[in-house]
């Protein structure tokens, strides 16, 4: 099907392009993929290899290609302006709070009827980025609807912001425990701080994974997220962080009550944690958890390279060495945010290193013996094919 020129290097399952946030080949600027073949994001995990899945998936690539295109064809969006302001005279900042409930009730909203997040678990969601001016005295909400998260997390890097998607903890269960325990259908609130003037940004944000925090919000068999009881708790966090990330502090961990239920049953379980400590429980590892990620590892070299794992604190800083993967080969791992995973030859030199950060996505590619630095040098983007 391809020439010989523009071969897409592969999973290793031979199936699926190996794509960067656009959907576009890691190897091949301007190849593009819609359809069946995006499904190497979210392979296993969510529903972009069916109709009903990557409906949404290419709908969200015309959007990443308008956006690329000119900057006139904006993602949709909503503005939520000073949703907090500060006077030099006055001390504290000021929340305003019709600002901020607006935003929370549109957020739950589209909790409640946005179809891309609930067919596409863990890979689209809306979100909303946190900006302010230079002297950081107001600060403006923009919420943008049913982006890939990780497209989402590349463009904002740096800057604090909070996403809302959909994932599940051992959703195959049986009805009647589903009756009784929930469904185990989550809405995840994942919240970042960051620097609300962009400042970061310009300088680069510092390398590897930000901190971040999870509030998850579980579903019963009948849950209606615009219920009362799910949003002043999501007031709560959204007047909180906003106020944080005016102020340029480090965001606090919110003291919370107990579980708060709504009359369907709902239980609203916040679950704080920040990057260095993400310490999500796994239940024997059987059922999904919100930190676990398929790592696909793909060698290109003609030789075999010899995977090892670090795994992040409070585990030994050490490397333990993992999977021999064969010239050509490829595997795939199970893996978990922070881990970070070097590929070594058979003279012990290091060829790559992959930390993982969940920003980047449920399903993540190692490609060892590629780099998409070399490619972007040797290819920059106004030499590219348009
Ligand atoms: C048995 C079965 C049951 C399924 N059931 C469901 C279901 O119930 N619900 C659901 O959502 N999904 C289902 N799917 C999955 C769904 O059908 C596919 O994911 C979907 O059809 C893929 O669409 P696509 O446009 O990405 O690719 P395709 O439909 O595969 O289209 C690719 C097209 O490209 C053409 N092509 C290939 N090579 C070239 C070339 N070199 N030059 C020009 N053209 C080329 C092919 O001929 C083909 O027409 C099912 C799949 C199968 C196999």
């Amino acid at each position: 099907m391809y020439s010989a020129t523009v071969k897409p290097i592969l999973q290793a399952n031979g199936r699926f392009p190996v794509l960067n946030e656009n959907y576009e080949s890691i190897n091949n600027p301007n190849l593009f993929y819609a359809g069946n073949l995006a499904h190497s994001h979210d392979f296993k995990r969510s529903a972009g290899g069916f109709i009903h899945g990557f409906r949404y998936t290419a709908r969200a690539l015309v959007r990443i290609l308008g956006e690329r295109r000119t900057q006139i064809e904006q993602w949709p969006h909503v503005e939520f302006p000073s949703i907090v302001s500060r006077s030099l005279s006055k001390a504290k900042p000021e929340i305003n709070a019709a600002h901020i409930a607006a935003l929370a009730k549109q957020a739950m909203e589209r909790l409640n009827v946005g179809s891309a997040a609930y067919q596409m678990v863990h890979v689209l969601g809306d979100a909303v980025v946190f900006q302010c001016d230079k002297r950081q005295e107001r600060l403006n909400a923009t919420y943008f609807e049913e982006l890939p998260l990780k497209y989402f997390h590349q463009k904002f890097r740096g800057y604090p912001r909070i996403t809302f998607s959909f994932g599940y903890f051992g959703q195959a269960r049986p009805f009647d425990q589903s009756i009784q325990t929930g469904t185990k259908f989550e809405a995840f609130v994942w919240s970042f701080p960051g620097d609300c003037t962009g400042g970061k940004q310009r300088n680069g944000p510092p390398p590897g994974p930000e901190d971040r925090e999870l509030f998850r919000f579980e579903e019963s068999l009948s849950t209606q997220w615009t219920e009362a009881a799910f949003l002043p708790d999501l007031e709560v966090i959204l007047a909180k962080r906003a106020v944080d990330s005016l102020k340029g502090v480090h965001w606090e961990k919110l003291s919370w009550g107990p579980p708060t239920f709504s009359k369907h049953g709902d239980k609203i379980t916040p679950l704080l944690a920040s990057a260095s400590h993400l310490g999500f429980a796994i239940a024997a590892g059987k059922e999904f958890e919100a930190g676990e990620v398929n790592l696909w590892v793909r060698n290109l070299k003609k030789s075999n390279v010899y995977l090892q794992r670090m795994a992040p604190p409070p585990a030994d800083q050490e490397w333990e060495n993992h999977t021999i993967v064969h010239p050509s080969g490829g595997t795939k791992l199970e893996s978990w945010h922070l881990d970070i995973w070097r590929a070594l030859g058979e003279d012990d030199a290091v060829l790559g290193q992959h930390e993982v950060d969940l920003s980047n996505g449920i399903v993540q590619d190692f490609v060892v013996g590629f780099s998409e630095e070399e490619l972007r040098q040797s290819c920059p983007q106004e030499d590219r094919i348009p």
